[in-house]
């Protein structure tokens, strides 16, 4: 738990899942090829984040879904009302999203596949 903890953490601050000092980012999102203190390297093959994307999008839909769907269900704000308001938030969501979807997906693998090597 407490490895978790630390990978957990670790994500949500945007570093590197092995050392935790690396920043992931040198742009707003723009990834490092590797990690500035380890070496470690984030992209560990081609469409390794495919699954990030997909975890990103869908926590944004059930997001949007978690507040338009109650409001759709109120006959007194019209439709459109519940369409116009809520459709901005699909496209900002995963873009706001974005960064700490890829940290908690590096952090996630690194979780269930410990490092066996510190050259990884
Ligand atoms: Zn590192």
């Amino acid at each position: 738990m407490d490895r978790f903890l630390t990978l957990l953490m670790r994500a949500l601050r945007l570093r590197c899942p092995v050392c935790g000092r690396g920043k992931l980012f040198h742009h707003v999102f723009t990834m490092y090829e590797r990690c500035p203190v380890c070496d470690y390297r984030y992209e560990r093959e081609e469409g390794y984040f495919s699954s990030a994307m997909a975890i990103n999008i869908v926590i944004s839909e059930f997001i949007v879904a978690g507040f338009t769907v109650p409001l759709a269900a109120n006959p007194s704000i019209p439709a459109w009302m519940v369409l116009l308001g809520g459709a901005p938030f699909t496209v900002l969501l995963p873009l706001l999203l974005y960064r700490h979807s890829r940290s908690t997906w590096l952090s996630m693998d690194i979780y269930v596949h410990p490092l066996q090597h510190s050259s990884d």
